[in-house]
């Protein structure tokens, strides 16, 4: 078995199980016509293999559930959030911790108070709710990922560092004064989440440092990103995942974590920060729209699970579980045939649905086609990550399409077995089979904002 490449087996045996309807393709065909052809439309017991995000739809763990019951729900002071804090502080080494109900309303607490008009947020790339929390403030929130990076074929090791020369020529271009934060995501989700190195995170603590600019570290995926960096950064390879997330959180100055990825739980987040007058500030508008300080908005209950969660996800077999199931899924799609943003990062596989469907122009959608084919052959769900969700319209109503046309499987943490992967493999034979038959489609409703979520479809 030596140089054999063993399966891929799931670290953990299955305990309480939640059925799966398996449904026909006529029903698939008929409930997704219902649905105007959006899968976000489409209720999720009608769903076998669900990859719409890998967002807060994670399996929690014996020990998790153990914790939910002994949680303490006292108003103030409470034993899980006790515990909950001493968990984060060792983690981050930052001394204030605010909990709150999600990611994003830390971002709204910290970038409330950075933010306003003329104020300049700078990012590898800004995650949908960060770009949303920033815009709202009336700050203007800018990406820089190398050039190079932007290639979906181009093999690179940390696809997510953020270009450190624009940061210098942004510096100079608006002035340190006009820049709120320097925002780090790990890993890059709205990059395909692509690793950021420790080398490159580094590199950026002494720009902050040279300008006193605030460096914010947005890790809800930082274990997973660990894991690459332990594997390809050489001065990291017999280091500890924990103590590779904990270097790297203790070059931030705040810390913000949607606790829905790796905090391992169904809902949560975290704010953190090394400055006291600034956590001051953000514990006031926590208590306004939150909750008190120790709890946010959360339970007991909640606290307690993500306490352990936060201790779990960091360990070395499930680690490697996790970022080599999805790397399963991605490199036996390539195989096949089918083109993908390469390599794969850590949550998510993501398909360039223009390549595959190359016979259907942009103007028809061919993610969407694409993530409407795997539901009906499959009953697979997954999320279109192009023009339905990105594209814009000009004067004459004519589609500005988006850089790229991709659909998104997330995995979720620790619910489907490889022989549901292996499963979703087997449907893309289908979709290879059938895919010059397959045709665009056009849209008959689509709301002002946000349209992805519930626009409706009619085929060509
Ligand atoms: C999910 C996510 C958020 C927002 O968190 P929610 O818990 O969904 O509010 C922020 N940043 C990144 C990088 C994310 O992936």
């Amino acid at each position: 078995m030596k140089n054999k490449l063993r399966t891929l087996t799931e670290p953990f045996r299955i305990k309480m199980v939640e059925p799966l309807k398996i449904t026909t393709e006529e029903f698939r065909v008929s409930t997704l016509k219902n649905a105007g052809y959006n899968p976000f439309l489409l209720r999720s017991s009608d769903v076998f293999i669900d990859l719409l995000t890998d967002s807060g739809t994670g399996a929690m763990s014996d020990k998790q559930w153990a914790g939910i019951m002994i949680g303490d729900e006292s108003y103030a002071g409470a034993r899980s959030w006790e515990h909950l804090e001493a968990v984060v502080k060792e983690l981050t080494g930052m001394k204030y911790i605010l909990p709150t109900h999600q990611g994003r309303a830390a971002e709204r607490i910290l970038y409330g108070i950075l933010g306003g008009p003329d104020k300049i947020f700078i990012s590898n790339t800004h995650f949908d709710t960060t770009r949303a929390n920033i815009e709202f403030t009336g700050a203007t929130a800018i990406d820089i990922i190398y050039d190079e990076a932007k290639d979906p074929e181009v093999d690179l090791p940390f696809k997510g560092n953020i270009d450190l020369g624009k940061l210098k020529s942004l510096i100079t271009k608006h002035g340190k004064e006009n820049i709120a934060a320097v925002i780090i995501t790990v890993t890059n989700n709205s990059s395909g989440g692509q690793p950021v190195s420790m080398q490159n995170v580094k590199e950026l603590r002494k720009i902050c440092d040279e300008h006193q600019l605030l460096l914010v570290i947005d890790g809800c995926r930082i274990a997973e990103n660990a894991y690459f960096i332990k594997h390809r950064e050489e001065a990291y390879k017999d280091k500890s995942y924990e103590d590779i997330a904990k270097e790297m959180l203790r070059l931030g100055d705040a810390f913000i974590m949607s606790a829905k990825k790796d905090g391992m739980v169904n809902i949560g987040g975290l704010l953190t920060m090394k400055d006291e007058a600034l956590s001051l500030k953000c514990k006031n508008q926590l208590i306004i729209s939150e909750g008190f300080t120790t709890y946010g908005g959360l339970a007991g209950r909640d606290m307690e699970a993500l306490a352990i969660g936060l201790t779990e996800v960091f360990d070395a077999d499930y680690l490697h579980y996790r970022i080599r199931s999805t790397a399963y899924l991605g490199e036996n799609l390539r195989a096949k045939g089918i083109p993908v943003v390469w390599p794969i990062g850590g949550h998510a596989v993501y398909i360039d649905a223009k390549k595959l469907y190359s016979h259907i122009p942009v103007e028809e959608f061919p993610g969407q086609v694409l993530a409407c084919d795997l539901y009906v052959k499959g009953g697979i769900r997954c999320c279109e990550v192009g023009s339905v969700m990105f594209g814009k319209y000009d004067e004459n109503n004519k589609l500005i399409a988006a850089e790229n046309e991709l659909v998104r499987l997330a995995i979720p943490r620790r619910v489907y077995t490889q022989s549901h992967i292996d499963y979703v493999l087997d449907v893309f034979d289908d979709i290879l089979e059938l895919k010059e038959q397959t045709k665009g489609f056009h849209i008959t409703y689509e709301p002002p904002f946000l349209r992805h979520f519930t626009a409706r479809f009619e085929k060509n």
